[in-house]
């Protein structure tokens, strides 16, 4: 029996064991666990990767997060794109050949005025053009807020509760309340938007609260699930951490694999670059995240401008290494196809 089926059988208790036993896994036998994540991957996506554009268009933010580079008291330069810079980026992204927009931002003051009025017109604008589906990164939403976003024709609502121990999170997000947050997700997910979670590693999490985030991901319904290794950010309180390296990151993609066949786990290029994407995708990854063009001045959220300039965040870039790995991208059609099939799940 393959350790998807055990699972399937498992009840809860049995299974944050499993979970516990396999992120520890090292050296051939994490690479047996990742070969097997791969080869669900295969069996319910075939030999296709979808490709996600970012725009992170304002780096002003009303919040102080202890792991953030962009918290409000990190006396950094920062940019707010204006709306038609915005739209500009979308469509150059979008003729690039990528499958959604992520339309990131802090949580600007200057962007959330008139409960987001620039901002929804903006998204309607940029549906509009790219014919593109949208997943939006503005931060907490209230109910009508998100009411307002999904009418404006929004895909996907992203927000990331980093982990789901109370104590931890209480000294990560010390200014945003736990319960509100997780609350945004399953409203947005009652309005119909689909709803990405996510967790960082190495932020001083136990694997016991890894396996908890994990089944918290499956309670919350959430359909695309995403895992960064926590990178020390210059000018934040926890700049002098040890970075880890993307072992557990890997681990992590592949129990959700198992755990979670058929959603999508991104493979983030904004932990370690282009050069991180291969081990990501081995481990079970079906989306790339953070393409961003070339000079186009905007930044990443992790690393800020790690391989952006250099062209190694693109979408040919990025093909050519899944062609190493016998993959390619996914069609347009192929993806929303696939979103229409989680929607009527
Ligand atoms: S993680 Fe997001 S909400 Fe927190 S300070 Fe950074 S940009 Fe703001």
């Amino acid at each position: 029996m393959n350790l998807q089926e055990l699972f399937s059988k498992m009840d809860g208790k049995e299974k944050k064991k499993e979970i516990l036993r396999l992120l520890s896994l090292r050296d051939e036998e994490a690479e047996g666990l990742h070969r097997e994540a791969a080869q669900l991957r295969e069996k319910y996506f075939g030999n296709k990767v979808f490709l996600y554009g970012f725009v992170y268009f304002s780096t002003y933010c009303r919040n102080d997060c202890n792991f953030c580079y962009y918290r409000k008291s990190n006396p950094i330069h920062r940019y707010r794109k204006t709306t038609a810079e915005i739209l500009q980026r979308a469509k150059e992204l979008a003729g690039s050949g990528v499958h959604l927009l992520d339309l990131t931002m802090g949580e600007d003051p200057e962007y959330r005025k008139e409960d987001f009025r620039e901002i929804l017109k903006l998204t309607e604008d940029i549906k509009k053009e790219t014919g593109l589906p949208v997943m939006i990164s503005p931060g907490f939403l209230t109910e009508d807020q998100l009411a307002a976003f999904r009418n404006a024709g929004v895909d996907w609502y992203a927000l990331y509760q980093e982990t789901h121990n109370r104590e931890l999170y209480r000294k990560l997000r010390w200014d945003q309340d736990y319960d509100q947050r997780m609350e945004a997700k399953e409203t947005a997910g009652k309005l119909g938007l689909l709803v990405e979670e996510g967790i960082l590693t190495g932020v001083g999490e136990s694997l016991e609260d890894i396996a908890d985030s994990l089944l918290e991901m499956g309670r919350i319904r959430a359909r695309q699930m995403r895992v960064m290794t926590f990178v020390p950010q210059p000018g934040s309180p926890m700049e002098d951490r040890t970075p880890a390296d993307s072992q557990l990151e890997r681990n992590i993609i592949a129990v959700l694999r198992l755990l979670y066949p058929q959603v999508l786990i991104p493979a983030s290029l904004d932990v370690e670059g282009i050069n991180g994407l291969k081990g990501r995708i081995l481990a079970g990854s079906n989306v790339v995240t953070s393409i961003i063009p070339p000079c186009s001045g905007l930044a990443g959220v992790a690393q800020m401008d790690k391989d952006v300039d250099e062209g190694g965040r693109t979408v040919e870039e990025v093909s050519r290494i899944l062609k190493e790995l016998d993959l390619s991208p996914a069609t347009r059609s192929e993806y929303q196809d696939y979103l229409v099939g989680i929607r009527h799940e």
